[in-house]
């Protein structure tokens, strides 16, 4: 538990690395129907308001946009790349060590930025093909993620990217790249799906003593993309027990969502297209949870992966198939 009343939208937390990274995050995944126009606006309207850090990836086909609103918000005097924190992510496509520095380029040059604040492997697992697409399936790929990881430490190396992380790794996973022989770098941050129905208490407590950060994603339980998420399953801001300690604090559910993870210490990512939104998930920071209904919260817990990727359920890799 951190000292939660000192966070304001400018806590960065320290990174085992020497770098640090914007406690609040904005994702910009949005389904493949939403024009790219809109990521590009609203990111242009989350850095006048305050973001810092922008959550992005290869395989969200926006790099492009997300490159330009950052870039016009740098040229306009609003802030300096320096003041922007980026994070990206390496598409499992790219995992052959000969590919991994070319799908980093690549997304340099849609971006148009000399280098990225933070690159992630987006998921444990290499895949030969993959296309979004049911009528395409995947095609497994069997490349270890150590070998990619030393890749990507050269790349750090060559100034490209700032610190490298992964994203969706258990613990045995992490447990595995920590013990590679001759690792030079540990993974930073570790990004997962983290909410009131998967508090990922456990994963947190192994980060937190390897000093690995722990970035939440779909805090807001998630865009409900029907390419990626089960829509029988249940709406987290409709939830009962979180509407009532919002209630109590006259806030909504979503802005409860958020700081109970900020709370718990932990790295928010949340995506917003809307104004209002981007401003009121901006505004967590003056209100503070008491212990008692943090409590209530996590009692919310129900392991319950939105986007739990069913298709890689067969790979090898698979992450979800140990409880954390
Ligand atoms: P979130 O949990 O952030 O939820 C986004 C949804 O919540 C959108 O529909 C948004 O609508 C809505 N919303 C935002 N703010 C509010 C609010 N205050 N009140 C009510 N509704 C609100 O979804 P994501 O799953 O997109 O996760 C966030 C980010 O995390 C992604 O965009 C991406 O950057 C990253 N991510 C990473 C993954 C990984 O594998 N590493 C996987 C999934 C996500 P609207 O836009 O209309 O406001």
């Amino acid at each position: 538990m951190t000292d939660s009343m000192a966070l304001t939208k400018d806590t960065r937390i320290a990174l085992n690395d020497g770098n640090t990274i914007p406690i609040i995050g904005l994702g910009t995944y949005a389904s493949p129907d939403v024009p790219k126009s809109l990521g590009e606006e609203a990111t242009k309207i989350a850095i006048d308001l305050g973001y810092r850090h922008i959550d992005c990836a290869y395989i969200y086909g926006n790099e492009v946009q997300i490159g330009n609103a950052i870039r016009e918000k740098i040229a306009d005097g609003t802030v300096k790349r320096e003041d922007i924190f980026y994070t990206g992510k390496l598409w499992c496509t790219f995992f052959s060590p000969e590919l991994v520095r070319k799908g980093l380029e690549k997304s340099l040059q849609d971006l148009q930025l000399d280098y990225l604040d933070l690159f992630i492997m987006h998921w444990p697992f290499s895949l030969k093909v993959c296309e979004i697409n049911p009528d395409k399936p995947f095609v497994y790929d069997d490349v270890d993620f150590c070998a990619t990881w030393e890749v990507l430490e050269a790349c750090k190396d060559a100034g490209l990217v700032k610190s490298i992380g992964v994203s969706n790794f258990n613990r045995k996973q992490l447990e595995r790249l920590l013990s590679k022989p001759g690792l030079k770098y540990k993974p930073v941050c570790n990004q997962v799906e983290c909410h009131v129905y998967l508090s990922q208490s456990k994963l947190q407590a192994y980060c937190n003593s390897n000093d690995i950060v722990l970035v939440a994603y779909s805090v807001l339980g998630s865009h409900r993309d029907k390419n990626w998420v089960d829509l029988t399953t249940p709406v987290l801001l409709e939830d009962l027990v979180l509407a009532n300690v919002a209630a109590k604090y006259n806030r909504s559910p979503a802005e409860v969502a958020m700081r109970f993870i900020l709370q718990k210490g932990i790295v928010v990512l949340a995506k917003s297209f809307t104004v209002a939104r981007l401003k009121q998930n901006l505004g967590v920071f003056d209100f503070e949870l008491k212990p008692e209904d943090m409590k209530t919260l996590e009692d919310l817990d129900k392991n319950l992966h939105y986007g739990p990727f069913k298709e890689m359920k067969q790979h090898p890799e698979y992450p979800f198939h140990d409880e954390y």
